[in-house]
């Protein structure tokens, strides 16, 4: 597991009066694989010029992950998706966080490679599931396609929370709207990271041609502007990214 330590500022901005002034916040951060690492195939991702293939190197795909981060905010755990849910529990334990007792979880979006480890019964019982609420009034509105989703929400229907894009969640978190991937997928800004789901599923391609889509993008328009616009923003803020389908974290 890869360990990282940052001091934040201002986590207290909400609550000035009780907290009696900015206070420094420190942030650490852990990947959870879900399971080894592979690469993804370039076919994923369209027609990509046998040029850029081969400048980029990828001529045995694209190396990726399926994966989940802890975050501990002054030891305050927070959980970033849930892959499949394989190895949740272990990476957990590994940081000393028990899975029984963790509070908060929060999800970039809700396909099944991100929501499927609170899919078992008791996994997480004292666990609020944070949501951007366009992406769960897209999935309960949708027509098919959502029956995972409908369960998930019967199974923490009164501890699942929605945020709006602006919100500051626990521990200073900041969700961000980066729709396309799905229509309320969000990315979040704690400490010196940026958490960005499946912004990217190839990164060594699209770090360098953010034009390209995997296939699984809902909006290819929006995943595109999303991906130029979040990826410039770590660059001038200098995020180190943690995106759940890249091969660790990413300094940009
Ligand atoms: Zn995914």
């Amino acid at each position: 597991m890869k360990f990282a330590k940052f001091f934040i500022g201002g986590l207290c901005a909400a609550s000035m009066m009780a907290c009696g002034g900015p206070k420094e916040s420190v942030v650490e951060a852990w990947w959870l694989p879900d399971r080894d690492p592979s690469n993804n195939p370039v076919s994923l991702f369209g027609e990509v010029p046998e040029s850029i293939v081969e400048e980029l190197g990828i001529q045995d795909g694209i190396p990726a992950s399926m994966s989940a981060y802890l975050v501990k905010v002054d030891g305050m755990p927070i959980l970033f998706d849930t892959g499949f849910g394989n190895r949740l529990a272990e990476g957990l334990a590994e940081q000393g966080v028990d899975a029984a007792e963790l509070e908060y979880i929060y999800l970039t979006h809700l396909h099944g490679d991100h929501i499927g480890g609170l899919m078992k019964p008791d996994a997480f019982p004292k666990a609020t599931v944070y949501i951007s609420r366009p992406e769960f009034e897209a999935w309960k509105n949708m027509e098919s396609g959502n029956t995972q989703q409908l369960q998930l929400f019967e199974m923490y229907a009164d501890r699942i929370s929605l945020f709006e894009f602006g919100d500051v969640l626990p521990g200073g978190v900041l969700p961000m709207d980066a729709k396309g991937h799905t229509p309320g997928h969000t990315v979040f800004e704690v400490g010196n990271y940026l958490i960005i789901g499946d912004l990217m599923h190839g990164a060594a391609l699209q770090m360098a041609y953010p034009e390209y889509c995997a296939s699984f993008d809902m909006n290819h328009e929006d995943a595109v502007a999303s991906r130029v616009k979040y990826l410039q923003y770590a660059k001038e803020k200098g995020l180190t990214l943690a995106g759940m389908h890249m091969p660790g974290f990413v300094e940009q």
